[in-house]
């Protein structure tokens, strides 16, 4: 071992999300040798919070079920999307090798999907849109197999009780529990499945928790270490060149040489309070983001540090947001789009389309947002219907609201609309006038305000059963809710520019020899949109997996 280095290793990995473990396999399986550095005490980053949902179009799955798709369909669609805010060459990148990372993993290691039929595209009216689902979402993994390793998986974000598991395509009909006969079917059985897992000993993990379990078991199969409590601080250049890194291993700064490359996937900045005041939009918190604890924007800042370009620093992958003091925010989804719930601003107004695709409420919140009119909060409200029949955050219809959720102004109860609206501090008529124009829209199937319910997008979390618009139902049976809305975040979407391989550019557009960035360390290949369920777990691995290309001179 050369004198001054601690560690020697062909590819360095800053990150054990999905960028980096992708990267790792991918290096491992072209013959390098490769090892990942975790900051925290538990691998797997957001990817193990998340829905573990990737967008990945004209995929081996769509084309065994018949669903039209092609590359060219999938171009035109990010061109009316994502537009000319990244460059055509990245786009491309993103739709050539997103089908061939997924079919590699299939083919080489334990890291298998399934399809999640009926999740549109969030666009799928544009050109190139496809209704039918793009997404895909892990093949639910014994989690028994990870032996001890399975302690050191990060938490999901929402736990279901007593280790009952769900698939991201479960959770969806489960939703219409109340409503539907596949809602009450999917219950049975996941509760079915529950019990046999409960008999024979598996622990059934699905979602971000499978994918980030299966890239590790498939990680330990390739036998590459991961070392964990162990975090990156610097880039160590020589001649231009990054040769390695430093970082801080319990309590000791070591110094590992990475003779082909470091791999930068420390997951973007949400949780650096100074970096987000620095680039989002104002206000801005860490308490409202539902992304990993260690994702603080260590590598973003070596990298500008050297002379990178950044870009999309401004950006998030935002989302509607509740929380309740103490506890960790909830990032909502389909209770939007369920009909009897709707969105005022602090003036008691609608101001987007509730079931809109969460990126693209939050950016309305804020562009919208003024000290006359505060859009920040906004206000979710629904009425006892709603209550009864849908899942709102971790209340599930019928159980009664924990009494604390009421005494720490989580949620506000009241007999009528003119109550609610003196409790949150919102006029009165103004308040009673926006539910009645709702309500008459809702009678009438149709939003002549915001179009709520036109998208195929919109209906996937439709009631099927309230016709003729699946996305809108009146707010008459009191009592009526209202819950505080921030604008919440599963991630940061800026971080440092590089090209199709994943290389780190400067501002001079010359790339940094042997730095790559993947995940959200990279400005993000979908620009300002959300095109799609898995729009940012998809280009993490697909970018980890160029990358690791590049590093091995392919
Ligand atoms: C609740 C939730 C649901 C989501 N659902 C989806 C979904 O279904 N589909 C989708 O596409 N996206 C989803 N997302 C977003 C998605 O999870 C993330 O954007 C994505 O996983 C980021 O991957 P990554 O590899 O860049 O980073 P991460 O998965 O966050 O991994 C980064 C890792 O780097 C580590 N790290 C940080 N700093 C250092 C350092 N200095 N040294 C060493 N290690 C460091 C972190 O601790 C972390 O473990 C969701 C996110 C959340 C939170």
């Amino acid at each position: 071992m050369n004198t001054g280095w601690d560690q020697e290793v062909d590819l360095l990995v800053v990150g054990s999300g999905g960028g980096g473990m992708t990267t790792a396999l991918v290096a491992k399986h072209k013959g390098l040798d490769v090892l990942v550095i975790e900051k925290t005490e538990f691998f797997g980053g957001s990817t193990a919070r998340s829905g573990g949902g990737l967008w990945i179009p004209n995929n081996y799955l769509l084309e065994r079920d018949g669903v039209d798709d092609s590359f060219e369909m999938a171009r035109q669609y990010m061109k009316h999307t994502v537009g000319d805010r990244v460059l055509q060459k990245l786009q491309d990148a993103y739709l050539t090798h997103s089908p061939r990372m997924i079919t590699w993993l299939r083919d080489n290691t334990c890291v298998q999907f399934q399809r999640t039929p009926g999740y549109a595209d969030y666009y799928p009216e544009r050109p190139g849109g496809v209704a039918a689902s793009r997404s895909l979402e892990p093949i639910p993994f014994n989690g028994k197999k990870l032996g001890g390793e399975l302690a050191y998986l990060r938490k999901p974000m929402a736990e279901a009780p007593g280790g009952l598991a769900f698939t991201a395509s479960d959770y969806q009909k489960i939703g219409m529990l109340t409503s539907t006969w596949t809602g009450k079917k999917t219950a049975i059985n996941a509760a079915l499945l529950w019990v046999r897992n409960l008999l024979t000993g598996v622990r059934c993990l699905t979602m971000g928790q499978a994918l980030s379990a299966r890239l590790r078991y498939a990680m330990l199969q390739a036998n590459i270490p991961l070392w964990l409590n162990t975090a990156f601080q610097e880039l160590i250049v020589e001649d231009e060149r990054v040769v390695g890194i430093v970082a801080q291993k319990e309590g000791r700064s070591i110094r590992i040489l990475a003779r082909k490359g470091v791999i930068l996937a420390d997951g973007g900045f949400p949780h650096n309070l100074e970096m987000r005041k620095k680039y989002l939009p104002a206000p801005t918190s860490t308490q409202w983001t539902v992304a990993a604890s260690g994702n603080t924007g260590d590598a973003i800042q070596a990298g500008i540090l050297l002379g990178a370009a950044t870009d999309l620093m401004d950006d998030a992958w935002w989302g509607p947001s509740s929380r309740s003091p103490n506890e960790e925010p909830f990032f909502h989804v389909g209770e939007r789009g369920y009909p009897g719930g709707l969105m005022v601003n602090g003036a008691g107004r609608r101001f987007v389309n509730e079931s809109a695709p969460y990126i693209d409420v939050v950016h309305s919140m804020y562009s919208q947002h003024s000290e006359e009119t505060p859009h920040i909060p906004a206000y979710f409200i629904f009425d006892q219907r709603y209550r009864n029949k849908y899942i709102f955050g971790l209340f599930f219809p019928i159980l009664p609201i924990p009494r604390r959720y009421f005494e720490n102004g989580y949620i506000c109860r009241a007999a009528t609309i003119a109550s609610l609206a003196d409790q949150i501090g919102i006029d009165q008529g103004m308040l009673a006038s926006t539910v009645e124009r709702f309500n008459q829209f809702a009678r009438n199937g149709k939003d002549l305000d915001f179009r709520r319910g036109e998208s195929a997008y919109d209906n996937y979390y439709g009631d099927p059963t309230i016709q003729p618009n699946p996305n809108l139902a009146a707010l008459q049976k009191p009592p009526f809710y209202a819950v505080k809305m921030w604008p919440g975040d599963l991630g940061t979407k800026g971080g440092l520019v590089t090209d199709e391989w994943a290389r780190v550019l400067r501002t001079d557009g010359t790339s940094i020899e042997g730095l790559y960035a993947v995940g959200n360390s990279m400005s993000s290949v979908m620009g300002n949109s959300y095109p799609g369920a898995g729009a940012t777990i998809g280009p993490a691995m697909t970018f980890g997996y160029l990358a690791a290309h590049h590093v091995a001179g392919d």
